[in-house]
């Protein structure tokens, strides 16, 4: 029976320590951190991540807002709301749910957002500090794996490492992230032949595909350790991982489940980049 690696226990002691530190910050500063999120349209799933950003961020002690913007905002509408949250001095974080309404260009309003406000660290010019190893911000779900991995004591040098997935926003940070923890590391995508041989090599084995418990017990090292990105509806509606648990779990050493998982980590470093980014703007006075 594998280890179940809990994200929410792991989220809710990393968030204490953060709230603590927010506590001090403004008692020093005066103020308190401030994070802008913006979502435009109505999609269901963006406004429950949205609601929990903004909760999580208010437990904290952070000033929060959120600018809901209709479906229908054009590119110029959504553009004046980013200069003005650019120029707010109150707000040091801005984050803009994706996706976006197709009609709108994603890529513009990513590279409008200013490097040092960036605490979804998407901005390319962040994305390059990641490369470098010399970095402000991470970008929050491969972070969150990598302090939930330290927080289990899980030791990533010298350990194969195969991360399933290769998106800008999760796969390639994950596998730069490990990299940098002296990893040695194999990025596997829809075009990778042999996905389970590769995937059966894992001493780590991180899956972010987007799709419901593709990851079978096969396909697993016995004793590995599993992280579990996705998140999905099964056939019934419930809420599940790219790895199927059931199969999964008597395998693996250690994994981590979903809901409870990687998610709740996710949000825990957008908190951590917002008070970063708040002292930053503070030393940069
Ligand atoms: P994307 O759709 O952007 O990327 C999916 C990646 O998976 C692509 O690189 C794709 O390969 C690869 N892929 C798709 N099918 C296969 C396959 N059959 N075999 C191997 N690789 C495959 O997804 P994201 O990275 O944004 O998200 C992945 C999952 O993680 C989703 O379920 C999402 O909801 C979840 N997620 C969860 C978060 C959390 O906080 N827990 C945060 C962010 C995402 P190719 O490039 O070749 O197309």
């Amino acid at each position: 029976m594998a280890h179940i690696i809990d994200g929410k226990k792991i989220a809710e002691l990393t968030r204490a320590d953060i709230a603590a530190r927010v506590a001090a910050f403004k008692e020093e500063n005066g103020f308190a951190p401030g994070l802008a999120v913006v979502i435009v349209g109505e999609n269901p799933a963006s406004k429950v991540y949205v609601r929990n950003k903004k909760k999580a961020s208010e437990e904290a002690g952070m000033y929060s807002v959120v600018c809901e913007m209709p479906e229908s905002t054009t590119q110029a509408e959504l553009m004046e709301k980013l200069a003005e949250l650019k120029s707010d001095e109150r707000i040091h974080g801005i984050l803009v749910q994706l996706p976006l309404p197709g009609h709108l260009d994603e890529g513009e309003v990513l590279r409008f957002i200013p490097p040092e406000k960036d605490v979804d660290a998407f901005h390319a010019e962040n994305t390059g500090h990641i490369m470098i190893g010399d970095y402000q911000f991470l970008p929050c779900t491969p972070a969150g794996v990598m302090t939930m991995l330290r927080h289990e004591n899980i030791d990533v040098a010298g350990k194969n490492c195969v991360v399933v997935g290769r998106s800008n926003i999760v796969g390639k940070p994950m596998a730069m992230l490990l990299l940098h923890a002296n990893g040695t590391v194999t990025i596997c995508h829809s075009r990778t032949k042999n996905l389970a041989e590769v995937t059966r090599e894992a001493d780590i084995l991180v899956v972010a595909i987007g799709k419901a418990k593709f990851v079978t017990g096969d396909m697993i090292k016995p004793g590995a350790v599993v992280i579990d990105v996705g998140m999905n509806r099964d056939e019934n509606g419930k809420l599940c991982g790219d790895v199927d648990f059931e199969s999964a779990e008597p395998v693996a050493g250690a994994i981590t489940p979903v809901p409870g998982g990687v998610g709740p980590m996710t949000i825990t470093t957008l908190l951590e980049n917002t008070l970063r980014a708040a002292i930053l703007a503070v030393s940069n006075k």
